[in-house]
Order: C-alpha cells, then sequence, then structure tokens
C-alpha cells in the first residue's frame, strides 16, 4: 500500500551492517518511509529500526510484484557483496518495473606489506589448498559452502557461523563458534592462537567488522586464502551510509511527481 503520507518510499535489501545503519538514519531522518527486506535466515533483526519484511520475493518476478504493489520509488541493495542472486534479482525487477536502483556498497580490503593472501575464485579451489598450509584452519565463509570443504583431508576446522546450526555441519574434525561481527582484533588474534590455526579462509567481504582477523593472521604471520569478490552488480554504486544517503536525496529529487494518495 503506497504511503498515505506522500513520503517517497525506500525498499532496503539488508542483511548487512550497512543496511543497518542505513535504516538508522533514515529513521532519523524521518522524511522517508522506507521497509528493509531480509532473507529472513537468522534471527537479526532485533532492534532494526523501520519496517521489516523476512522472506524471499519469489525471484525477480516476485520482487517486480513487490515493487509495484508497495509504490516503491527506490531500492537500495545493501546486500552482502556475495550475495549475488538477490543482486541480480533486484536488477532485472527494477529494470522491468521502471524503479531506480542504488547499490551501497563496502570498501574493499587490499593486502598490505606482511600479508600472505591467496587469492582464489571458488570455494572448491580454497579447498584444494589447504593441504599445503597446514592442518588447522580457521573457516570463517558462513554456513553455507562449508560442504566443500568436506575434502576427505586430514584437516581440522574451527568453523565460525552467524547462529548455533540446528543440524551438524559437514564437516569432518571441527569445532563450531557462533558469533556475529564486528570482531576486535585482539580477540581474534587471541582465537587464532588458542585453537593453534595454521591457515584462515574467508571471504573478500570487506568493510572493518570483520577485518581483525586479517590484521591478527598478518601479526602472526599466518597465511590467508582469500575467496575473490564476485563482481558488483551494474549501476549507481556507493560506498559509506552518507554517500548513501545524499544518493538517495538525490535520486528521489530527481522522479516525477507522485500524486499524495488520499487518506480514506
Ligand atoms: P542470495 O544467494 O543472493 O539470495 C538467495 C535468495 O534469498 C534470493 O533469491 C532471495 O529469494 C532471498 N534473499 C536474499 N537476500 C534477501 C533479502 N535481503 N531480502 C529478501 N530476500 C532475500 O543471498 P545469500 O548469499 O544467501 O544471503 C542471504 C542474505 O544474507 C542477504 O540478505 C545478504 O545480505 C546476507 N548476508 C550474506 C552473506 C554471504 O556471504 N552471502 C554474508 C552476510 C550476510 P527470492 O528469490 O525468493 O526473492
Amino acid at each position: 500500500m503506497p504511503a498515505p503520507d506522500g513520503r517517497p518510499r525506500l525498499l532496503i535489501l539488508g542483511g548487512t551492517g550497512e543496511a543497518r545503519a542505513l535504516a538508522a538514519a533514515l529513521a532519523e531522518a524521518g522524511d522517508i518511509d522506507f521497509v528493509t527486506a531480509l532473507a529472513g535466515r537468522t534471527s537479526a533483526v532485533a532492534g532494526l529500526p523501520g519496517h521489516v519484511r523476512r522472506g524471499g520475493f519469489g525471484g525477480a518476478t516476485g520482487l517486480a510484484a513487490y515493487l509495484a504493489a508497495e509504490a516503491i520509488d527506490l531500492v537500495v541493495d545493501a546486500t552482502h557483496p556475495f550475495a549475488t542472486q538477490i543482486s541480480a534479482h533486484a536488477v532485472v525487477a527494477c529494470e522491468q518495473s521502471g524503479v531506480e536502483r542504488l547499490v551501497l556498497d563496502r570498501p574493499a580490503w587490499r593486502p598490505t606489506a606482511g600479508d600472505r593472501w591467496t587469492e582464489v575464485a571458488t570455494l572448491a579451489e580454497a579447498a584444494s589448498l589447504l593441504p599445503r598450509y597446514g592442518r588447522r584452519v580457521f573457516l570463517t565463509i558462513g554456513r553455507q559452502g562449508l560442504a566443500a570443504f568436506a575434502t576427505g583431508d586430514d584437516l581440522w576446522f574451527l568453523a565460525r557461523v552467524a547462529e548455533p546450526p540446528d543440524a551438524p555441519l559437514p564437516l569432518g574434525d571441527c569445532r563450531v563458534i557462533a558469533a556475529r561481527g564486528p570482531f576486535d582484533v585482539a580477540a581474534e588474534r587471541r582465537l587464532l592462537e588458542e585453537n593453534a590455526i595454521d591457515v584462515l579462509v574467508c571471504k573478500a567481504s570487506g568493510g572493518t567488522a570483520t577485518d581483525g582477523k586479517l590484521i591478527a593472521a598478518r601479526a602472526l604471520d599466518l597465511p590467508v586464502i582469500m575467496i575473490r569478490r564476485p563482481p558488483p552488480p551494474p549501476g549507481p554504486r556507493v560506498t559509506g551510509v552518507g554517500a548513501a544517503l545524499d544518493a538517495v536525496r538525490t535520486m528521489l529529487d530527481a522522479l516525477p511527481c507522485r500524486e499524495e494518495t488520499p487518506v480514506s
């Protein structure tokens, strides 16, 4: 149902700290009506400002139908850089619906002196490299994709996931910890040392919430196998909530005026 007060309507595709920060900034400003959409796989809704919608849309077609039904003026894709499916759906749905779309991206990580990173394209490639680096592996790739590491090699895993798993993970010898970022460097270093980690595997997610493990790995001279980021979705892209707010206002100002829906 369109916003009855004539405020523009925004859909934030969320599931990230950036989406949460944007929602907080929009809630404080109060001049834009917005809803944050979450895939709904975790319980990370607590304290999220504004309206929240949980669950998939049913592909690009379902998302396009939602945009029309809710009279959405602008979509901000603030999803994780590795959430490629929902981003691709947003591209198609917005094109079909004639709705503007902005990507809220995260700054990429860059190796600095002392980093021992090996970049790979896939989880399978990361798994195949592990035996040459050691036996004890810290895996921070999330829950999906863990099966790629069930290779039968004689490896031990410390697997960090966002929430306690409701079923055993598809890894052999492992310890599972459930925790959400941000993680600080000292705690990450302790974790690596206490678990005698030989090698770290992570996604090139970027940003500052989860880079503590990389700083700790550098300090301990540990190798890191980094899954490369997929290419970003096309179209206008900003990093940082301040830049996103500015871009949102500019894009909304450029839209043709919409008639207010009378309040019955
Ligand atoms: P994905 O592979 O791109 O999407 C799979 C399906 O989940 C989509 O087709 C869509 O279902 C639904 N979906 C995903 N994000 C959604 C959202 N924000 N709102 C509504 N539906 C959504 O996504 P993913 O990699 O599984 O990630 C799921 C969510 O977790 C994303 O919101 C992402 O921001 C967050 N996240 C992902 C990662 C990661 O490493 N991939 C890390 C941290 C957080 P329908 O086709 O039915 O619409």
